[in-house]
Parts: C-alpha cells; sequence; structure tokens
C-alpha cells in the first residue's frame, strides 16, 4: 500500500511517502520520498527540500496557493520522481493537530470531519486551517483517493474526568473548555516502540513519556492508555518551553493587562512566543544556545535551565502520582534525544523511585535504547519520535 503523509502547518508543509506491506516491521523504514516546504527561510516566497533517490533537490515556492502541487508534482518529475502517477497513492494521511472531545482515533475524512475541523479553528487557529487546505487540495487533485485525518488529540481522549475537567464553572465544560492534551501521535508511538525494545507487553508497563522539542509534554501510559497529560486546553500549558511559559498562575495574565494595559493578542504573544527559555534568558529559545550561554557564565541562561528542570521533574512527579509508579520514563523529541544534560539532571532527581541512569549510555546511546543502569528498578529510554510512520501505519489501518 502507498500511503502519503501530509504535516501541514502555517508556517511550514511537511510530506513523505511511504509503502506498506502486509507485515509492519518495528523499526520504522526510511520514507521513499520526502518534501520539506519551508516558509521562514526567505521574504521572497518558500524553500521546497525534497529527498529521494538519495538525492536533494532544493526548489524555490512563489504561491502559496499552489505550493502544494509544486510539492507534490515531485513525487513524479525528474530526478526525484518515485511514482508514474499520483494516482498510484492509495491513501493520504494528514496530521490534525486538534480533533475535539470526539475524535478518538484516526478517520475517514468526510464532509462530516472537515466540518468538525473547521469547527474547531478557534482552538487551533494556526493549524486547523492549514489541515483544511491540504485535504481541499488533495480532494482537488485525488479525488478518488482516500483521506485519513490522524488527531494530535485522540491518544487524550481516555484522560479520566477528574484529569480532563477544570474546577471552572461546569458550563464552561460543557461548552468545550477542557484538557484536551496535544503531541498524542508521538507520545502514542512511543508508548508502542518502548513495549517492542523492552519486549514486553504494552498492557504490562506505566510509562511517563517526555515529549521535549520546542513543545513540551508529558504523558501517564497506563495499559497502553493514556491517563494524564500536562499540556491542556491549548499547548501552552504544562511545562516550560523554548518560547511557551507553561503554566503560571492564571491571575499573572489578567494583572499584565490591568497593570500594563495590554490587550489580548500582546498578552497571548507574551505568554506564546516571548517566554520560556527565550524570555527569562533573553538569548535564545533553542536549547543549545542557552547551553553555550552557560558555558561562559551567563546567570540568566543558567536560571533558565534550572527552571526548565524544575518544572520538568515536578511534572513527572506528578505523572507518577496519576499512575501509581513507574516503569518506564522515555526520552523523545528534539531535546529528549539530543541532549543527554536533560537527561541526567532530570535523571538524578528521580533517585527516589530506585531510577538509576547508566551515565556512560547516556552519553553514547544508539537510537531507541534502554539508557538505565542494570539495577535501575525504572528502565530509562530514548525513542527517536517517527510521528510520520504512525500517521502512515493509522491512516492504512482506515482503508
Ligand atoms: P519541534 O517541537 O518544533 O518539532 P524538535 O522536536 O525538533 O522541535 O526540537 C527542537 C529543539 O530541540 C531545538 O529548539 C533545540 O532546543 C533542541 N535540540 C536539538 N538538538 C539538540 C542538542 N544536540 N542539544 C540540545 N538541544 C537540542
Amino acid at each position: 500500500m502507498i500511503v502519503l503523509v501530509l504535516n501541514a502547518g502555517s508556517s511550514s508543509q511537511k510530506s513523505c511517502l511511504y509503502i506498506l506491506d502486509d507485515f509492519i516491521p518495528d523499526t520504522p523504514p526510511e520514507p521513499l520520498w520526502e518534501a520539506h516546504l519551508d516558509w521562514t527561510v526567505t521574504q521572497e516566497g518558500g524553500i521546497l527540500t525534497v529527498k529521494s533517490n538519495d538525492i536533494k533537490q532544493q526548489i524555490e515556492v512563489k504561491q502559496r496557493e499552489t505550493a502544494l502541487k509544486v510539492l507534490l508534482n515531485t513525487l513524479i518529475t525528474e530526478e526525484t520522481k518515485v511514482l508514474e502517477s499520483l494516482e498510484q497513492i492509495d491513501v493520504v494521511g494528514h496530521r490534525v493537530v486538534h480533533g475535539g472531545a470526539k475524535y478518538n482515533q484516526a478517520t475517514v475524512i468526510t464532509p462530516e470531519v472537515k466540518q468538525a475541523i473547521a469547527d474547531l479553528i478557534p482552538l487551533a487557529p494556526n493549524h486547523n486551517p492549514a489541515h483544511l487546505a491540504g485535504i481541499n487540495t488533495i480532494e482537488e487533485i485525488l479525488p478518488q483517493v482516500p483521506q485519513v485525518a490522524v488527531f494530535d488529540t485522540a491518544f487524550h481522549t481516555t484522560i479520566p474526568p477528574q484529569a480532563k475537567v477544570y474546577p471552572l464553572p461546569y458550563e464552561y465544560y460543557e461548552q468545550g473548555v477542557q484538557r484536551y492534551g496535544f503531541h498524542g501521535i508521538s507520545h502514542q508511538y512511543c508508548a508502542k516502540r518502548t513495549a517492542q525494545v523492552l519486549q514486553k507487553p504494552l498492557k504490562s508497563l506505566k510509562i511517563v513519556s517526555c515529549h521535549l522539542g520546542n513543545g513540551c509534554s508529558l504523558a501517564a501510559i497506563k495499559d497502553g492508555i493514556c491517563i494524564a497529560t500536562t499540556m491542556g486546553f491549548t499547548p501552552l500549558e504544562g511545562l516550560m518551553m523554548g518560547t511557551r511559559c507553561g503554566s503560571i498562575d492564571p491571575q499573572i495574565p489578567l494583572y499584565l493587562m490591568q497593570k500594563y494595559d495590554l490587550d489580548v493578542e500582546k498578552v497571548s504573544q507574551i505568554l506564546n512566543q516571548e517566554s520560556g527559555f527565550k524570555g527569562v534568558s533573553g538569548i535564545s529559545a533553542d536549547l543549545r544556545a542557552i547551553l553555550k550561554a552557560i558555558a561562559s557564565g551567563n546567570q540568566q541562561a543558567q536560571l533558565a535551565f534550572n527552571i526548565y528542570l524544575h518544572r520538568l521533574r515536578n511534572a513527572i512527579g506528578a505523572m507518577v502520582a496519576s499512575l501509581n509508579g513507574l516503569d518506564v520514563l522515555v526520552f523523545t523529541a528534539g531535546v529528549g534525544e539530543n541532549s543527554s544534560i536533560v537527561r541526567e539532571k532530570t535523571c538524578a532527581g528521580l533517585t527516589y523511585l530506585g531510577l538509576q541512569l547508566d551515565l556512560a549510555k547516556n552519553n553514547t546511546f544508539s537510537v531507541d535504547d534502554n539508557i538505565a543502569a542494570k539495577n535501575s528498578s525504572v528502565q530509562v529510554l530514548v525513542i527517536h519520535t517517527q510521528e510520520d510512520w504512525e500517521i502512515a501505519i493509522q491512516a492504512s489501518m482506515q482503508v
């Protein structure tokens, strides 16, 4: 089965093509073709990078309206060609950030599903419109090909009411103000992969999955089911992130508005784009730049790092409390996969759980490896998250 995966955002579009057999390997294969369209590199337009047939090609793209068609055209033309015709595609899987409370699994896209994604635009204003645009373009080019929405919120729909309902007047919950959680595709993939790596049934494991990238979230997973997560109504809640503050006293935004006469947009910008590592350090949202500054003695960078770790350890503690125990701590995404210092410092605060890191392994691990010490009562895995592969599998199972 030939599966096209599309991850359409406001500033970039990522896409890849997999060929799936009946046998699904534990370790994801390389995609046959990969494309990344980035609108943030130049003022004039987008840069499309395509990788296939062992070559990498870059193309300038001027118009957003036709960009996806240009991107898909590289599947069937010139050096990047991997298909004779786009009609060979059996299914298209779309990453959809917000599926609300209703969609608890990947779902074949119908007019009703499209309407639901449109209705959720107020809750995901940067993402859901881009997803819809992608779905409509595919519909136009390949009207016969089934499309499947794979929701980032779906994995969290199992979270029980006490972890989902905010202690606000109940009528707001009835109108949709609740914890949705995000990064669900990544957490779900990591949980499955953890069971494979440890060769244990997923149902026997209590897992805390730490997705630490520019956005950061934790998920508490028991019997393969998510029972708690740190992100909430929006991806702003929970851990400190690159530019997002995470959880703060909810009175603070109200105080800022009153005291400095700020409007909603400005406060939203402060909390989402000017806080986190960037806001505290005044240097960067990127942990690599923070660590460099710490090495040269920058105190603000050190403070930002300390806050990040303090909040991360506390939030892991909260997830462990929800699980009533911990078998596996999983690190994934840009920071989780690459920063041995974050893993070391985080684990150093969790020895009360009987967790012992193998420090040498933490520095020299291979992908999808267990870096816990032999005598550790909690396993510590570093998993390379493969959201596109997970989307491809879930989409293929719907048709
Ligand atoms: P996104 O959340 O946008 O998908 P990623 O998961 O790719 O982002 O994570 C990006 C972040 O990972 C970067 O901002 C950077 O802080 C961090 N990162 C990547 N490589 C390293 C590294 N070697 N050491 C520390 N941090 C890293």
